[in-house]
């Protein structure tokens, strides 16, 4: 299943917008004899159908094991139905299931800047993955070639740009390193001149390398408190998963996540710290 096919005439089609991105109905699509839509992903023949849900979407005519798309499940499809959703509400425009030119990355919701530039790539993930593969996808720089390895929004006027050095083994923060932090700072404030950026880094050490000019504001996630952010991650679910339904007690939810300092305006301020010149 996917949001999004192919016309030979009408180009891309997306579902879950009322003009399927091109200008067009659902009626001209749904239930009509003789359509050739084709999968965006595989090229597989694909008609429109709504799920049991309602919701609207493709379903391929014999579908291919190798399809990324046809293979995906009911939970992961509408999960990133939600993210589009949410990212149209806040303003933005983002269109489902991009391909890279050549295809050797896929998001599954990409939001444009004002400038109507890609911006920001949401991944719905629902199964178990490592912390390595999450950093690897959550990639602006693999996207586009360029900016941080990772943003995070914490409010609506202000998000992290992460950078991630756990690799390193200096016991400073070398000048290339800190250099690259400050570009993904510039990256940032001219894709988004509204939000202030938070800059992070996660890296051994929070001292910086003679050279180097620390950008200024920013944080260091060192593994002393990246530990101390696992165990407070560790017993806010363990607290939340103490009796049933708690998870869907938003006033229980919103206590763990202030008790654990968890919540965007304290996270950074208590899991990470200002730099130390050396
Ligand atoms: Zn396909």
């Amino acid at each position: 299943m996917g949001y999004t096919a192919v016309h030979a005439e009408w180009g891309r089609l997306d579902a879950s917008l009322e003009d399927l991105g091109c200008g067009r109905s659902w009626a001209d699509v749904h239930r009509v004899g003789g359509l050739e839509l084709a999968c965006p992903e595989c090229r597989g023949r694909v008609f429109a159908r709504l799920s049991s849900h309602r919701a609207r979407h493709f379903y391929h005519q014999v579908r291919p094991e190798t399809c990324a798309l046809a293979n995906e499940s009911p939970e992961h499809h509408l999960l990133k139905l939600e993210l589009a959703t949410a990212a149209r509400a806040a303003g933005f425009r983002a269109e489902l299931e991009v391909s890279s030119a050549t295809r050797n990355w896929r998001a599954d919701v990409l939001v444009f800047d004002q400038q109507d530039r890609p911006f920001m790539a949401l991944e719905a993930q629902l199964s178990p993955m490592t912390a390595q593969d999450a950093a690897l996808r959550s990639r602006p720089e693999k996207l586009y070639g360029t900016g941080p390895d990772n943003l995070w929004a914490l409010s609506a006027a202000q998000q992290a740009v992460t950078e991630l050095k756990t690799g390193c083994t200096t016991g400073t923060i070398a000048k290339k390193d800190m250099d690259q932090l400050g570009g993904s700072v510039r990256w940032f404030n001219d894709h988004n001149p509204e939000v202030k950026a938070l800059p992070v880094m996660m890296h051994p050490s929070r001292v910086s390398d003679a050279k180097a000019t620390a950008v200024p504001g920013m944080r260091v996630v060192t593994p002393e408190l990246f530990k101390k952010l696992k165990e407070a991650v560790t017993s806010y679910a363990a607290a939340l998963a103490s009796s049933p339904d708690r998870w869907a007690n938003e006033q229980a939810v919103r206590e763990q996540l202030a008790y654990h300092k968890l919540t965007g305006d304290r996270f950074f301020t208590t899991y990470a710290e200002p730099v130390r010149p050396l």
